[in-house]
């Protein structure tokens, strides 16, 4: 007997069985092949398990995490090498362009973390117009938000800053 019922949706007889499929394993917006896959196909919801007879699950797992694995690295490897071009030491680049924990770079960097898109973005952008860089040191020493505040509560006495 070649069908069994789907626990998802719960149809009868729906599960076919099917063996040497490829499936794709994804992130952002590259795909990559995984072939010979088993498993059940449910023709009611579509819903696809592995078949546990196989090495199809943990194979199809394997390439999603090596995947991972790599775009994370190669992302890593860009901001770093951004970064130098720039002329940043992590921690200066951490304090002008992401904010957030003193380590986050070096862990960007070494491929542990997947970078927050708007940051890897930035980065991306400031390779390709460096000088921008200098907009981004006016912006963050402050006299820019004092200005914004004072023409907005311009009854509020400023002090020096500490
Ligand atoms: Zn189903």
């Amino acid at each position: 007997m070649n069908t069994r019922q789907c626990l998802s949706c719960g149809t009868q007889e729906s599960m076919q069985h099917f063996e040497r499929r490829s499936l794709t394993v994804n992130y952002k917006d590259v795909s990559r092949w995984v072939h010979g896959i088993a498993g059940w196909e449910c023709r009611a919801c579509g819903e696809i398990i592995f078949d546990n007879d196989t090495d199809s699950a943990e194979r199809y797992s394997d390439a999603g995490d090596k995947l991972l694995e790599e775009c994370f690295h190669v992302m890593g490897a860009e901001m770093k090498r951004i970064r130098r071009k720039l002329h940043l030491t992590q921690k200066e680049a951490v304090k002008l362009l992401s904010g957030g924990g003193h380590n986050a770079f070096s862990r960007y960097e070494r491929g542990e973390l997947s970078p927050p898109q708007p940051l890897f973005n930035l980065m991306r952008l400031l390779d390709r117009h460096p000088h921008l860089l200098a907009e981004i040191h006016a912006m963050n020493e402050g006299s820019e938000l004092r200005r914004l505040l004072a023409a907005r509560f311009p009854e509020q006495e400023t002090a020096p800053v500490p």
